[in-house]
C-alpha cells in the first residue's frame, strides 16, 4: 500500500477524534501536531486531487471491468490490505465492516441499512490495484469549484494545480446553484467507486450512505449545501444517520466472523447477485 499512513484506519481515527464532542480544541491541536503521517497524507490528497485527476479515475474505474466477484469474496479480498499490520491492535477490514453492520442491526434498523454498513468500505480495494492512499480514503470534497475553508488542512490546497484555474475558484465553479450532487464531481476515493459497483442493487438511501459517507465537509460541517437539491437534502438525513455507526462502532467487541456469516450471506443474497462487476 503506497504510504504515508501505516494503515487506512489512521485516517478514520483522525476523523473520529476531530468530531468527538468531548475533545477540547487545544487537545486536538496537540494531537494534530503529533500525527505527522496524517498531515502528510492530507498534503498529498489536497495536492493531487484535481478535477482532471478525478475525471481520469472515473474513466479508468467506472467501466467496472477489472474483476468479477461476489460481496463476501470482495470482503476477503479487501482483508489482504491489513496482512502487514499488527493483528493485536488493528481490526481487519472485515471486522470493521461487521462491527458497523452489527451496530446497525442491534439498533433494529432496516435490512438494507445493515447491508449498507456491511459493504460501505469495499471500495478500498482500490488500494490493492495500486492506487495510493490519497486516492482511496480521506474526507471527500467537490473539485472544479472553490474549496471550503472548513476542509481539514485547507492550506494544502495551495499546492493543487486547480488553484491556478480561475474558473475553479468561485463558489459554484463549473456547476450551477442547486444542480444536485449527482452532477458534482467529488474527490476520487472508495465512496464513489463502490457507489457505482452497487448502484443497480440497493435502495437510494443506502446508495447515498455509501457514496457520501466521507463527504464530511457536507454531512458534518454543512458546507456545499448550495449544490444540493431537495432530494439530496432529504437523503442526507440518512447519510448523517449512518455516520455514527461508521465512526463509533470500532470500540465494540470483535465480531465472531464464523458465527455471524450465515446471517450476512443471506442478507447479501437478498439484494445482490452471486457475482458483481468491479
Ligand atoms: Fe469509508
Ligand atoms: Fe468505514
Amino acid at each position: 500500500m503506497q504510504g504515508p499512513l501505516e494503515n487506512l484506519e489512521q485516517w478514520e481515527d483522525f476523523v473520529q477524534k476531530r468530531y468527538d464532542p468531548a475533545r477540547k480544541s487545544e487537545e486536538f491541536r496537540r494531537h494534530d501536531d503529533t500525527h505527522a503521517v496524517v498531515r502528510e497524507f492530507y498534503r498529498l490528497n489536497h495536492t493531487y486531487q484535481t478535477r482532471a485527476f478525478v475525471q481520469e479515475q472515473k474513466r479508468q474505474y467506472l467501466a467496472l471491468d477489472r474483476r468479477r466477484m461476489g460481496i463476501w469474496e470482495a470482503m476477503e479480498y479487501l482483508n489482504a490490505l491489513v496482512d502487514d499490520s499488527d493483528p493485536d491492535t488493528d481490526l481487519s477490514q472485515i471486522e470493521h465492516l461487521l462491527q458497523t453492520a452489527e451496530a446497525i442491526r442491534r439498533d433494529g434498523r432496516p435490512r438494507w441499512f445493515i447491508l449498507a454498513g456491511l459493504v460501505h468500505d469495499l471500495g478500498k480495494i482500490l488500494c490493492l490495484w495500486g492506487e495510493p492512499q490519497w486516492a482511496v480514503v480521506g474526507d471527500t470534497f467537490p473539485v472544479g469549484c472553490a474549496w471550503s475553508p472548513k476542509i481539514v488542512y485547507h492550506e494544502f490546497f495551495a499546492g493543487n494545480p486547480d488553484s491556478n484555474v480561475p474558473e475553479y475558484q468561485t463558489r459554484l465553479g463549473v456547476y450551477e446553484e442547486g444542480c444536485g450532487l449527482d452532477k458534482v464531481d467529488l474527490s476520487w476515493g472508495h465512496d464513489e467507486y463502490l457507489y457505482h459497483v452497487v448502484k443497480p442493487y440497493l435502495p437510494e438511501e443506502a446508495l447515498y450512505m455509501i457514496r457520501y459517507h466521507s463527504f464530511y465537509p457536507a454531512h458534518q460541517d454543512g458546507e456545499y449545501a448550495w449544490f444540493m437539491n431537495g432530494h439530496d437534502r432529504a437523503m442526507f438525513e440518512w447519510v448523517r444517520a449512518f455516520n455514527p455507526y461508521d465512526l463509533y462502532s470500532k470500540s465494540a467487541a470483535r465480531p465472531d466472523v464464523t458465527e455471524v456469516r450465515p446471517f450476512y450471506e443471506e442478507l447479501i443474497a437478498e439484494y445482490f447477485p452471486p457475482v458483481l462487476r468491479w
